[in-house]
């Protein structure tokens, strides 16, 4: 090695980008080094603390079973309540690296993170969505946050996905809201409600239509999202997230 981890972090933070061929290249989580024949930026160590979402879990809502035995099955809200999606996919659980990885991209603006999480929507699971959806819709922010925040993550995060066609403006936000962090489950669902409009109900008519963002909660946005689309007249409306909240 020519020269050390913290020197070559320190040269591409000071953008020293010509430089990235000849440097190592770390682990966007701790600063290690990481093999370079890796798919992304992240060590063994830290990419083994992600905890993937897996059976059993709820085949509609995609709820993880906090007990950990069993088959798939319908969680008891799905049963009283369906929501209007067929069924909601995420990569992983929103703990470790990946709720960093959320959280730094979205808030702190660190697109490092964009590659790793487009990585982490490619495993079987979620890309089995994407290929069978006719459209990737990525969950609109309002124009105002758009421009404070300089990008929405959903719609660079359906990116992942060269292939499918993404239709950026087929949901527009046509209500300015608060953000959900610190709201309960009712005040989400308050708070969404009327915020989203389908401009040119042709786009969805009869369409799959795949819902992408990054982070799955209580699931009060992307329902408001798909009633909206199906209303709109969208055949069926599926959901994929980077991450989803564990629910103990
Ligand atoms: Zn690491
Ligand atoms: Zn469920």
């Amino acid at each position: 090695m020519l020269i050390s981890g913290s020197a070559a972090s320190w040269l591409r933070q000071f953008g020293f980008r010509v430089l990235d061929f000849f440097l190592p290249r770390l682990c966007l989580f701790c600063g290690g080094v990481v093999a370079e024949e890796a798919k992304a930026a992240v060590c063994p160590d830290c990419e083994g603390k992600i905890e993937w979402v897996e059976s059993p879990v709820c085949p509609c809502c995609g709820l993880m079973f906090p007990v950990r035995e069993g088959e798939d099955r319908l969680c008891g809200s799905c049963q009283t309540e369906p929501p209007p999606f067929a069924r909601a996919r995420a990569a992983a659980v929103y703990e470790g690296p990946v709720a960093k990885a959320v959280t730094r991209f979205k808030f702190g603006r660190q697109m490092a993170y964009l590659p790793v999480m487009q990585h982490w929507l490619q495993v079987p699971r979620c890309a089995e969505l994407a290929a069978d959806a006719d459209l990737l819709v990525p969950v609109p922010l309002h124009p105002r946050r758009v421009q404070s925040r300089g990008f929405n993550q959903a719609l660079l995060l359906a990116r992942a996905f060269p292939e499918a066609e993404v239709g950026r403006e087929t949901l527009a936000r046509v209500r300015y809201t608060v953000p959900q962090v610190g709201l309960n489950p009712k005040e989400r669902r308050d708070n969404v409600r009327r915020a989203f409009a389908v401009p040119r109900p042709e786009e969805v008519q009869n369409k799959k239509i795949l819902l992408v963002d990054d982070l799955y909660t209580t699931g009060a946005t992307v329902r408001e999202c798909a009633r909206v689309l199906r209303r709109a007249g969208a055949r069926r409306v599926e959901v994929l997230t980077v991450a989803r909240v564990k629910h103990e």
